[in-house]
């Protein structure tokens, strides 16, 4: 009887180790899953690098076409481009975050800036290397705030970017909102084209967006965006984010997750 009851509870204890209590995952968890997701694709699919090559290479072709075309009365042609996510490969920050099942924080976020270790993206220092030697003055507006000013320059020099001097490097003082530095630019340039992976890296108008999350901005805009504007692929963070929280990052985790859910669209 005795060595019946040892036998038991070997047997009881063999499967308690085969199926370990199931942890409860918490919303932020979860959250931090989809974004480790999202980062394997940035970081490792072909088609990520397929997708920014293809879209560097069209903007070449379009400063080609428009600086055939120029009018030498003209101001001095530019391009702006936003940074993170469009010339800095930020992925190794997202990367540390899910392995951590953590989220966006801006502790953690400066901190990474600081380290001023990001890589370029495929097809940017190409792109940026094409429109200097055409003579264009290059300008990268990014919505870094102030404070990490230096180590952001240090990572462009770090890469040899083209035009990599403070003079050229806008970054954010006060709001998110470019508009402002976008004009500061245009008030002695001619913007020939404009780079990033959020549409109001190109135009503020296109923050406002309503129940189609701005959907319907891009069949209004449709023509000047293909002209003007390079987009590129970020399914890790973005406005299109933002848009599906109602505009409002402040939400809880749970809160996101349960609007997450309700923005998908399943065959009726
Ligand atoms: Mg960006």
């Amino acid at each position: 009887m005795r060595s019946f009851i040892v036998i038991i509870s070997i047997l009881i204890l063999s499967a308690c180790q085969q199926f370990p209590q199931r942890k409860t995952l918490s919303a932020e968890e979860i959250l931090s899953m989809q974004l480790g997701n999202a980062t394997l694709w940035f970081q490792q699919s072909a088609e990520m690098e397929a997708s920014y090559l293809q879209a560097y290479d069209k903007g070449k072709m379009l400063l080609k076409i428009k600086m055939d075309t120029l009018s030498k009365s003209e101001l001095k042609p530019a391009v702006i481009l936003d940074l993170d996510e469009t010339v800095l490969d930020n992925s190794p920050y997202e990367a540390r975050l899910f392995l951590k099942g953590k989220n966006y924080g801006s502790e953690s976020w400066e901190k990474w800036c600081k380290q001023a270790k990001a890589e370029a993206l495929p097809g940017a220092i190409d792109f940026l290397n094409f429109a200097d030697s055409l003579g264009l003055e290059i300008y990268y507006v990014s919505n870094r705030k102030i404070g990490v000013f230096e180590p952001t320059l240090k990572n462009l020099k770090t890469l040899k970017l083209p035009q990599a001097e403070k003079e050229h490097l806008l970054l954010r003082t006060t709001k998110s909102d470019k508009t402002e530095r976008r004009e500061m630019v245009k008030a002695g340039h001619n913007i020939l084209l404009y780079v990033g992976d959020n549409l109001t890296d190109y135009d503020q108008k296109f923050a406002e967006r309503d129940s189609t999350l701005g959907k319907d901005l891009i069949t209004k805009h449709q023509k000047e965006l293909l002209h003007n504007f390079i987009m590129l692929p970020n399914p890790m963070y973005g406005e299109w984010e933002s848009a599906i929280y109602g505009n409002d990052f402040s939400k809880t985790a749970k809160e996101k997750l349960e609007l997450r859910r309700k923005q998908l669209n399943i065959a009726k």
